[in-house]
Formats: structure tokens, C-alpha cells, sequence
């Protein structure tokens, strides 16, 4: 488990199943206590019994089961309440409370806001706290969630509305996906010193066992072959060089089905 320092809370990173991650917000002030797509009971049950956390609520990105698996172990171990998307509640185990962009959760010492981010399914949502973001399966290191659910310009709006945020907002993707991502991004991104760069580090992070992620969003708008459209030379070249239209979205799309058959 690692733990990062906010200046409200402390978020904990515990890593589960194969490459999953689940978060834990500990806010400093409050007693508030935030599991974030638990995928599995045991490695939130054994962090918080060695940090004498309680968690009080959990919220889930998305439906996915392995975001949502422990939520009844969990409900019924810590009595904490399960939000989520008003759109999914057919699909959120235990659900207690529906939120949505113009409904966010109001808990005491947390200031969360949510963001509807369709594409990877059709009620995810990302959620924000100060300068921390949790996006789930819409955003990751290097890369996107595939559109099980959503459209290609439903994804595109919602990889927009994440890379709006301010440029210091750490990153917490659901997975660790970074070096297989990078990988696909250098085969498209050849003349990119940022991406070349990031290889390098999070290389180095993983051979010491240590995460890629967070990352942060100035760092996805450089190194992201997904967010990479939005830079007007990179979409320029792209497009002539793929003999494509010339627009950010025919980019991401293109490199989209480019990546699901990579
Ligand atoms: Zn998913």
C-alpha cells in the first residue's frame, strides 16, 4: 500500500486482483473515510485494521465487477453506505445513494464533485476532490478504457472534460496499465521527448515495484495518445499521415480501433 498526502485528506493506494487499484480517502479533519472501487474485500479489510481506518461510505466509478465485488462484503463488515451513478442503479450492488453531475454526494469534510464521463459504460462517472481525481475506467495511464457501452463521441466529450482539469490534478487511474499503454503510444507518438521521457521513469517505477500511478493531467496531455488530439500539430499529422479527416475526433477514433487491435 502506498500513501499519498492532500492537503484535506490522505489518499491510501491498495493494490488488488491482478492490476487493480482500490483508493481510500482519509479525510484529516472529519471522519469521513472513502473506499473507491473495491474489487476485493481482503486488502481493504487488512489496511484498515493496520491504520485503524472506518470507512464510512463507498463510491463506485462504475458497474464493472471489478470495481464493484466487495461492495456487500464491505457494506455489511463497516455499515459504510454505496454510491453511486443514478444511471447504474440497476447495476451497483447494495446502492444506497444516487448522484450525478448535478447531484453530487454531500459528505462532511469532503468536497466531491462529480463528472458524467460515458464512453467506457454509459453511467460512469469520475470523481474529484480538491486536486485529486479518480476516474476509474475512463482514464488511464497512456491510455482509455474501451467503449464497452458509449459511443466514440461520448468518450471523446468525456476524455475533454478530464483533460480540462487544472494541469496539477493527480491522477488515479483503476489500473495498472501504464507500460503496455506506453508502448502502444510510442508506436504512434515517434517524435514525443515528454513520452520518451515517461517511458523511462515508470520503466524504472515498475522494475522497483513501485506504482505509475498517479499520474497527472499536464502529463497525460503530453504523453496520452488518447488526449494527444487535442494538441493541433500532433492531429495535423496524424490525420495527413493516416489519410484521415482532420478533426480530434476522427483522430481519436482512428487511434481508438487502432489500439483495440493492437
Ligand atoms: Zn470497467
Amino acid at each position: 500500500m502506498w500513501s499519498h498526502d492532500h492537503q484535506q485528506f490522505i489518499v491510501h493506494q491498495l493494490p488488488a486482483l491482478n492490476d487493480n487499484y482500490i483508493y481510500i480517502i482519509q479525510a484529516r479533519a472529519h471522519p469521513a473515510c472513502i473506499i473507491i472501487d473495491p474489487a476485493e474485500a481482503g486488502p481493504v479489510e487488512q489496511a484498515c485494521r493496520q491504520y485503524g481506518l472506518h470507512p464510512t461510505h463507498i463510491i463506485n466509478t462504475h458497474h464493472h465487477w471489478d470495481h464493484t465485488g466487495a461492495n456487500l462484503a464491505l457494506k455489511q463488515m463497516f455499515g459504510c453506505r454505496i454510491i453511486g451513478h443514478a444511471s447504474d442503479a440497476e447495476r451497483i450492488p447494495g446502492i444506497d445513494i444516487m448522484v450525478s453531475s448535478e447531484e453530487p454526494p454531500v459528505i462532511d469534510g469532503l468536497d466531491i464533485v462529480i463528472l458524467d464521463v460515458p464512453g467506457h459504460t454509459i453511467g460512469h462517472m469520475a470523481i474529484v476532490i480538491d486536486d485529486a481525481l479518480f476516474c476509474g475506467d475512463t482514464l488511464f495511464g497512456a491510455g482509455c478504457g474501451r467503449l464497452f457501452e458509449g459511443s466514440y463521441a461520448q468518450m471523446w466529450r468525456s476524455l475533454q472534460c478530464l483533460a480540462a482539469l487544472p494541469d496539477g490534478t493527480q491522477v488515479y487511474c483503476a489500473h495498472e496499465y501504464t507500460l503496455a499503454n506506453l508502448a502502444f503510444a510510442a508506436s504512434i507518438d515517434k517524435n514525443n521527448a515528454a513520452l520518451q521521457k515517461r517511458i523511462r521513469e515508470d520503466e524504472c517505477k515498475r522494475r522497483q515495484g513501485r506504482p505509475t500511478i498517479p499520474s497527472t493531467i499536464r502529463l497525460e496531455k503530453q504523453t496520452n495518445p488518447f488526449l494527444r488530439p487535442l494538441a493541433d500539430d500532433f492531429c495535423r499529422e496524424y490525420a495527413a499521415h493516416h489519410h484521415i479527416e482532420h478533426t480530434p475526433l476522427a483522430v481519436f477514433r482512428d487511434i481508438r480501433q487502432r489500439k483495440d487491435r493492437w
